[in-house]
């Protein structure tokens, strides 16, 4: 049997993908060397939580087309994300906001905030940021980027703020209202019964096998299918024949406790530079969980190392230059179409995952 498509890896990208085709009447065959579906949002029930088991994903989007498709495979719940975030032994609200200000200088107006940043940015000069560290101290300031960024940010990219690329940062909203929710989007929420059912969902009406790694028997999977779409590491697709590209790992520590509430919130953030882990997650805040336990997580970001699960790409120049000589070789696989996180190595939040996969098989199952 010849399949339409062969889809290496069974995460978001590959799932959209496979879904649009089996609806198009395309036969597919969805493969992924772990021996879960889902990729990194897999999530594991444990004690009756939804644990986050690759880190924590709160899906958020301003996109209503894409809201309204993912809706198709799951009732999202109504979970704001709103971390906290530790410093020494001060608690803070995230993202910088007026109850982020207040605490750090005990004010009360916007007006106060503003002035206070303004005059620790004044003298530093800095037009067109350049790298984190200006991009964070520009927005602001020295008190909030000494405490609640620097630390944080180096311990989770293992790099200086100045050799990071600015657009990480952006990400962060910054507002001077008393505003606690992480993100500027219009819809937010957790799939009621985790991503991995999301997933399956998804995958209903398609074949998949589990625990094969494409690259080690590429010649006969390709035989068995007329087109491909690889969501794997493209530097790996090409035997990392222009370098190797890297990425930031994570590891983490779970634990189950005998409470029903350890720290009061879905994510705690660690910003000192000397506490290991960036963050501890208690995954049944995500769900407004009311069991007897509570299972936590502490995320260490660590080096990767080649054979690893990659997580992060790490988009600096010399890593996007690799990328772009291997998107060049990309180009000229006839058969194959490279996808992803991991296929274009992109830091890429789930609803641009998804909107980039409904655009490739819109092109190709027309
Ligand atoms: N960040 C920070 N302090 C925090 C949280 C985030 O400086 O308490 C910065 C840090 O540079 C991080 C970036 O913001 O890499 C993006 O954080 P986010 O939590 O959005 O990243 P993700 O959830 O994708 O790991």
């Amino acid at each position: 049997m010849k399949y339409d498509y062969l889809i290496v890896g069974a995460g978001l990208y590959g799932a959209v993908f496979a879904y649009e085709a089996a609806r198009k009447g395309k036969s597919c065959l969805v493969i992924d060397r772990r021996d879960h579906i889902a990729g990194n949002i897999y999530t594991k029930e444990i004690s009756g939580i939804q644990v986050h088991e690759y880190g924590a994903h709160i899906f958020h989007t301003s996109d209503k087309r894409i809201w309204d498709y993912i809706n198709r495979f799951a009732e999202f719940n109504n979970y704001i994300n709103s971390p906290m975030a530790v410093y020494q032994n001060e608690l803070y609200n995230l993202p910088f906001n007026m109850n982020t200000f207040s605490k750090m200088w005990n004010i009360r107006m916007p007006q106060e905030a503003k002035e206070i940043i303004a005059g620790q940015i004044a003298g530093l000069k800095i037009t067109e940021p350049k790298n984190l560290e200006e991009q964070a101290l520009s927005l602001v300031g020295e008190d909030v980027y000494r405490k609640l960024i620097k630390g944080y940010t180096e311990k989770q990219w293992g790099r200086d703020c100045r050799e990071l690329p600015a657009f990480i940062i952006k990400r962060l909203p910054l507002r001077f209202t008393y505003d606690n929710n992480y993100f500027n989007d219009r819809y937010q929420g957790i799939p009621i019964g985790g991503y991995t059912a999301m997933i399956k969902k998804m995958l209903e009406n398609t074949e998949i096998k589990l625990g094969i790694d494409y690259l080690e028997h590429r010649m006969e999977l390709n035989a068995m299918a007329e087109r491909v779409i690889y969501t794997g590491q493209i530097d790996r697709y090409f035997d990392y024949c222009e370098g190797v590209l890297a990425y930031r790992m994570v590891r983490f520590e779970h634990e189950i406790l005998d409470c029903d509430n350890y720290q009061g919130n879905a994510v705690v953030n660690y910003t000192e530079r000397d506490v290991p882990y960036t963050r501890i997650i208690e995954h049944k805040h995500f769900e407004f969980g009311k069991q007897q336990k509570t299972v936590i997580s502490r995320e260490y970001p660590s080096e990767w190392h080649q054979g690893e699960e990659p997580y992060y790409p790490i988009n600096d120049e010399r890593n996007n230059a690799v990328y772009e000589a291997y998107r060049k070789l990309a180009a000229k696989e006839k058969n194959v179409v490279f996808g992803g996180r991991l296929g274009e190595y992109r830091y890429y939040d789930m609803d641009k995952v998804i909107g980039r996969a409904l655009e490739v098989a819109e092109r190709e199952l027309k």
